[in-house]
C-alpha cells in the first residue's frame, strides 16, 4: 500500500487556478479500466522524464466491488503491459493467464455440427501487398478462407500455443493476446502501479463532486469529507458512471435496437482433461451465444442472450446443457447488458474510460482494447494547460465516437450473415436494425472484398482483415466473382494454400500445447528482452 500520508498532503493542495498547468490526475475507480489508465498515464510520463511533474492518484471504493469479468483481450495488451514495465512471466503466473490466438465461431451460420470458422489474430498471407481475398472470391476452391490464407486456425485445431518457452517475453511465432482472471489482473495491476509506477492510492467512497455541471471539476469529496483536488479526472467508476453520467449528465446512447443481447449468465467450470484451448470458443445458441475461455485452473463460461426471446430460465438450461451438468443458482452470476455508449466521453477536465464510457456484449472482447486505446490517447495527449484541453477533448470525442460505431458495426456483422432460423436470428437479418454505415459496407462488399480504403482511420479497433475473416467465414460467396479473373486467382490461391500448408508443418515442429507452455513458464519463466 502507498503511503497515505504523502497522498493526502498532495491531495490537500488547493486548486491552482492561476497556473492552469495540468499536473494532478485523479482516477476514480480501481477496476481494470482504472488501473490500466493509471499505469499507462504514469508509464508514459515516466518515459518522457516527467514523472516528477505529473502525479497520478487512484481512488477506489472499499464497498463497491469491481466488475471482475472480462477475461478475453486483444494483442494490444502485450504492448500495454510492456509499456508499464511488467514482465510477461509475472503477468502469466499471477493472473492465471493463457494465450489466445483468436476466436472460433461455432454454429453461427446454420447451427449444424460442421458449422465453424476462425477469426485468427494473424493477418492473411501477403496482406497489404495484394488482396488474397480477391483471389479467394474469384476461384472455386472448397477451402475455408481462414484456413487458406492463414496458418493460425490450423495451429488452433492442433491445440498448440503461439510460442514456446525459449521465445522472449511478448514475442512469439504467431500473433497472440491473452485470456486472464479479471480479479487477479486488477489486483496485480494495483500492486505494480503503486509499488513500481508511484501511483498514489486511496480507498474511499466518493460522495460529492466539486464543480458545476458545465465547467471543470476541482475536487472529489469522500464520504468522510476528504477533498481530493485534481486538474484532470478520469472516470473509471464502472456502470455507475459517477462523473460522466451522474455529475455531468451526459446522455447514454443505446444501440439495443441493433444489438439485442441484454443479459449474461456466467459460471466457472472445471476441465474434462488437460486441454486448454488456445482460442476463445464462441458457440451460437437459440437467442445469443456462449463463450468458453480456458485458464490454467478453470474455464470461464458465459451465456450472452436476449431476454426478449428466451427467459432467464431457458438461458440457464442452455448453459447447463453446455456445461454438461446442473448449475446451482449461487454458481451463476447474472449481468444486465445495456448496449450503448456515452454521447461524448470527454467533458471539461473529465474523461470516461471503461464501463462508464459504454458497454457492448463481449463478442469480440472489445472493451479492454478500447480502455487501452483511450488510456494511450489521454497519456500521449495530456493537455499541457487547461487552455488547450477543449481541442484535445474534441479530437478524443470524434475518435472514440467513430470507434464505438465501428465496433457496433463489426458485432452486428456476425449476426446479419447468419442463416439460422430462430426468431432472434431472423430479426437480426431485418435490415431496418442495421446501422447505415454497415448497410453501406455490405452493399459495397457484394462487389469487392473488404479493403483498407473502407477503413479510413490509421488505428482501427477491428481492421479490414477482421471483416474479411468474418465475412468469408460466414458467407464465402458473399462477393460476386469476376469471371475474367478466374485463372490467375486459381493460381494464386493454389500457391497460397501450399504456403500455408508449409507454414503449418514448420510451426508444428516448434510449438507445443498451451498446457505444456504454461507449465514451462511457471517452472522456468520466459527469457527477458
Ligand atoms: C459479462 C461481461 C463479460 C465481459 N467480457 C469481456 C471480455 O471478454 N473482454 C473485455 O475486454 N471486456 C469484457 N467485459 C468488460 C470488462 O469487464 C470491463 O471493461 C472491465 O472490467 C473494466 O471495468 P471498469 O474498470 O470500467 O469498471 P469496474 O470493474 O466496475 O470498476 C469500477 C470501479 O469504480 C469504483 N467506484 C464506483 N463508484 C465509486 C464511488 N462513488 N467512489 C469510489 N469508487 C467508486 C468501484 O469501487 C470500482 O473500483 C465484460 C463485461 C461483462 C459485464
Amino acid at each position: 500500500m502507498t503511503d497515505i500520508t504523502g497522498v493526502t498532503q498532495f491531495m490537500h493542495q488547493p486548486y491552482q487556478s492561476d497556473s492552469n498547468n495540468i499536473t494532478r490526475i485523479v482516477i476514480l475507480g480501481g477496476g481494470t479500466a482504472g488501473w490500466i489508465s493509471a499505469g499507462v498515464i504514469a508509464a508514459t510520463q515516466r518515459a518522457r522524464g516527467k514523472h516528477n511533474k505529473v502525479h497520478v492518484t487512484l481512488v477506489e471504493s472499499p464497498t463497491i466491488p469491481i466488475a471482475g469479468v472480462g477475461e478475453g483481450t486483444w494483442p494490444s495488451m502485450r504492448r500495454t503491459l510492456k509499456l508499464m514495465g511488467i514482465r510477461e512471466t509475472d503477468f502469466i503466473t499471477r493472473c492465471n493467464a493463457t494465450f489466445k490466438q483468436g476466436a472460433k465461431f461455432r454454429h453461427w451460420v446454420t447451427g449444424q455440427q460442421e458449422d465453424e470458422y476462425y477469426h485468427p489474430l494473424v493477418l492473411p498471407t501477403q496482406f497489404g501487398d495484394r488482396s488474397l481475398a480477391e483471389d479467394f472470391v474469384n476461384q472455386t476452391t472448397q477451402e475455408a478462407f481462414d484456413k487458406l490464407v492463414c496458418a493460425q486456425g490450423h495451429i488452433c485445431d492442433l491445440g498448440l500455443a503461439p510460442k514456446n518457452v525459449s521465445h522472449r517475453e511478448y514475442e512469439g511465432l504467431l500473433n497472440y493476446a491473452y485470456h486472464l482472471d479479471a480479479c487477479a489482473f486488477a489486483a496485480f495491476l494495483k500492486e505494480h502501479c503503486t509499488n513500481v509506477l508511484g501511483i498514489n492510492y486511496l480507498s474511499a467512497d466518493i460522495d460529492r463532486v466539486e464543480g458545476d455541471r458545465d465547467g471543470p471539476i476541482s475536487a472529489l469529496i469522500t464520504r468522510d469529507g476528504q477533498r481530493i483536488h485534481g486538474d484532470f479526472f478520469v472516470d473509471c467508476s464502472g456502470f455507475s458512471a459517477r462523473l460522466i453520467g451522474q455529475h455531468y449528465g451526459i446522455e447514454y446512447v443505446s444501440c439495443a435496437d441493433t444489438l439485442f443481447c441484454n443479459k449474461a449468465a456466467t459460471v466457472q467450470l472445471g476441465y474434462y482433461d488437460d486441454t486448454i484451448l488456445p482460442y476463445t470458443l464462441s458457440t451460437a445458441t437459440e437467442a445469443g451465444w456462449i463463450w468458453d475461455i480456458g485458464l490454467p485452473n478453470r474455464r470461464g463460461v458465459g451465456h450472452v442472450y436476449a431476454n426478449d426471446y428466451i427467459t432467464d430460465d431457458m438461458a440457464k438450461k442452455q448453459l447447463e446443457r453446455y456445461a454438461g451438468r446442473a448449475l446451482a443458482d449461487d454458481e451463476v452470476r447474472l449481468f444486465d447488458i445495456a448496449p450503448g455508449n456515452r454521447k461524448t466521453f470527454w467533458k471539461a477536465n473529465c474523461v470516461a474510460i471503461g464501463l462508464s464510457a459504454g458497454f457492448l456484449e463481449p463478442l469480440e472482447a472489445s472493451s479492454l482494447v478500447l480502455v487501452e486505446m483511450a488510456a494511450k490517447f489521454v497519456a500521449e495527449n495530456l493537455p499541457k494547460t487547461a487552455a488547450v484541453s477543449p481541442i484535445i477533448a474534441k479530437r478524443f470525442n470524434e475518435t472514440f465516437s467513430y470507434r464505438w460505431q465501428r465496433i457496433i458495426d463489426f458485432l452486428k456483422l456476425h449476426y446479419v450473415l447468419s442463416k439460422r432460423s430462430e426468431p432472434f436470428w431472423q430479426k437480426h437479418r431485418d435490415n431496418t436494425t442495421w446501422p447505415d454505415s454497415l448497410q453501406e459496407q455490405l452493399a459495397l462488399w457484394h462487389f469487392h472484398p473488404p479493403a483498407q480504403c473502407d477503413f479510413p482511420y490509421a488505428e482501427e479497433v477491428f481492421p479490414c482483415a477482421s471483416y474479411q475473416y468474418v465475412l468469408y467465414g460466414m458467407q464465402p460467396n458473399y462477393t460476386q466473382k469476376d469471371p475474367d479473373a478466374d485463372k490467375l486467382s486459381h493460381m494464386q490461391t493454389a500457391r497460397c494454400k501450399a504456403h500455408t500448408y508449409q507454414q503449418v508443418q514448420l510451426l508444428k515442429q516448434q510449438l507445443y500445447s498451451q498446457r505444456t507452455l504454461i507449465d514451462n513458464i511457471i517452472q522456468y519463466g520466459l527469457p527477458q528482452r
